[in-house]
């Protein structure tokens, strides 16, 4: 349940009603937008009666919330959700930020020379990974620990801060220093991996499970937030159909959907939704037309020799190319975003 106050409430009948919600049995969620303040009923709502609080002179409107997921919910909180990674950066909001480097780490050389090409075009976030959830055991399976290391010098040599994959809850010290964690698609219901993610303050990249409908993913970002980390970007990387000719289908409605129906970011994978580097800028400019608050890209300085996913990473020149593109269409199209009204 929702309850949607006036602007400028009275103070000694704001203290009232929150003093009789606290011995309701539902944990109160308070939430100051710029005009109006909200508060988010949380727990079983069930007897508790919505005209008797609609009938206070503070209270505007009182609505009941069907969805399963309240932290998520654009309901309980109107506002877009800024992550700020570090001084300089943050996602959301309406701003483009680009994450932009290889799928994984494969030297330090190859590491400091992409995170400097990528700076240079725009991107403002390095991605490389570490540990690699492959599908075959038999694959490159990431360098491990010396690629933490790698991507930490890559940041000491650029400032850019870091987003790498982790995959279990038992390599969050070793991630200390890194600045987004990274929840892969196969990992997006590993619900032990969310809770421990939950205790933490660090942002946190979700990416789509590759058959999860946009609740599932809600949901599991639902186990971060209720877990009192507020931080949670959500990243759509592609889902499974029937079509065989790209790795994924790039689900672009769930721009403006989540827009609707969440308050967190959005970030897009345009790289694993095609598996096709060639189809990789077409995919960005339709995400940022469409309002993503980011684009997560893979870049490779030799695709062709890549240890893994060379046939969907761009060259540094093609991706500097896209991303002047890109921030020139974000300017065009930025004030699209529609105020999200609650029904
Ligand atoms: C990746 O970002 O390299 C990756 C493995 O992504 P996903 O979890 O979306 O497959
Ligand atoms: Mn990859």
């Amino acid at each position: 349940m929702i309850v949607i106050l006036k602007e400028h409430p009275d103070r000694v009948q704001l203290d009232n009603l929150m003093n009789w919600l606290n011995t309701q049995d539902v944990m109160v969620q308070p939430t100051v937008g710029e005009h109006q303040m909200i508060l988010g009923l949380i727990g079983d709502t069930a007897s508790i009666d919505d005209e008797l609080i609609s009938a206070l002179d503070i209270v505007e409107a009182v609505k009941r919330v069907s969805e399963p997921y309240k932290k998520a919910n654009r309901k309980f909180h109107p506002d877009d959700t800024i992550v700020r990674i570090d001084d300089h950066t943050s996602i959301g909001g309406g701003a483009l930020t680009l994450i932009a480097g290889p799928c994984s780490v494969e030297s330090e050389d190859q590491i400091i020379g992409i995170a400097e090409a990528v700076k240079k075009s725009g991107a403002t976030i390095l991605r490389g990974g570490a540990f690699k959830p492959r599908t075959s055991p038999y694959s490159f399976q990431g360098m491990g620990l010396e690629g933490i290391r790698l991507l930490l010098a890559a940041k000491e040599a650029t400032g850019l801060p870091i987003c790498t994959e982790i995959m279990d809850a038992s390599q969050l010290p070793i991630f200390e220093d890194i600045d987004i964690l990274q929840v892969g698609a196969r990992n997006m219901q590993n619900f032990s991996l969310l809770k421990e993610l939950g205790k933490t303050q660090k942002p946190v990249l979700l990416k789509r499970g590759m058959s999860a409908t946009y609740q599932d993913w809600l949901m599991s970002a639902e186990y971060i937030l209720a877990g009192g980390n507020p931080n949670v970007i959500l990243c759509e990387r592609g889902i499974r159909t029937f079509e065989t000719y790209t790795r994924n289908t790039l689900d672009l409605s769930c721009i403006p959907a989540l827009r609707a129906l969440t308050h967190l970011p959005i970030v897009i994978d345009p790289s694993h939704a095609s598996g096709r580097s060639a189809l990789v800028p077409d995919l960005s400019k339709a995400a940022t037309a469409a309002g993503a608050d980011g684009l997560l890209i893979e870049v490779h300085n030799d695709p062709a020799h890549a240890r893994c996913d060379g046939p969907q990473s761009l060259t540094p020149e093609v991706f500097d190319r896209l991303a002047k593109k890109l921030f020139a269409i974000r300017d065009v199209c930025g004030d699209d975003r529609r105020d999200v009204i609650i029904k």
